[in-house]
């Protein structure tokens, strides 16, 4: 299995070494051909509208999007997971993503007081363990359409709790990053269970 990480922007090299404990072999995607070449994808943590406008800088902002579309194995984290959503909250103006899964996401959700923070998720569809994440200037799912399995919750109060990892056929995201913990258990399940 050859699965690319976009590599435009953000913490590629975390998700190569995930990757490769996994078992896959990975390669950074920045060409067209290179993504040609690449049967999955994984779209990093870092910055949703810079990884966005170096996807039309670099011409791969369609072609993307048509391999998503046509059911290339895609996991987003993070910025990832910002970019595909169908629908984007807070979002800068003109902000476009490549989309794919039917939700509303919020970007830097968590707000300014706790921009970054950790904390353990239960999630028995991810892992038997509880994952420990990583948020950074964070986004949560506000809302999801038909199909749109929530893997993960983050409970923020007695009554208040967000969807912080998705699943849509083929397409994973996460709004934490398991690439800079050494938790294996996402990218497992992209490999195991997404990409299968
Ligand atoms: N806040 C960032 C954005 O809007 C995402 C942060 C991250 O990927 N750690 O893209």
């Amino acid at each position: 299995m050859l699965v690319g990480v976009l590599a435009l922007q953000g913490d590629v090299r975390e998700h190569i070494v995930s990757l490769e404990k996994c078992g896959a072999d990975a390669i950074t995607v920045r060409t067209p051909q290179e993504l040609k070449e690449v049967e999955a994808l994984v779209i990093p943590g870092g910055e949703s509208t810079t990884i966005a406008s170096l996807a039309h800088t670099f011409d791969l902002f369609e072609p993307i999007s048509l391999r998503i579309k046509s059911g290339m194995p895609t996991y987003g984290s993070c910025a990832g997971m910002i970019l595909l959503a169908d629908q984007i909250l807070d979002a800068k103006a003109g902000q476009k993503s490549f989309g794919g899964i039917n939700m509303i996401v919020r970007r830097n959700a968590f707000g300014r007081q706790i921009d970054s923070f950790e904390t353990d998720l239960i999630a028995p569809a991810l892992s038997a363990n509880p994952i420990r994440a990583v948020f950074i200037r964070a986004p949560w799912v506000e809302e999801t359409g038909k199909d749109v399995e929530i893997l993960a919750r983050y409970q923020r109060g007695e009554a208040d709790s967000y969807p912080v990892a998705v699943r849509q056929g083929r397409l994973l995201a996460t709004a934490f990053h398991p690439e800079i913990t050494g938790d294996l258990s996402v990218h497992r399940y992209f490999i195991d269970e997404v990409c299968k």
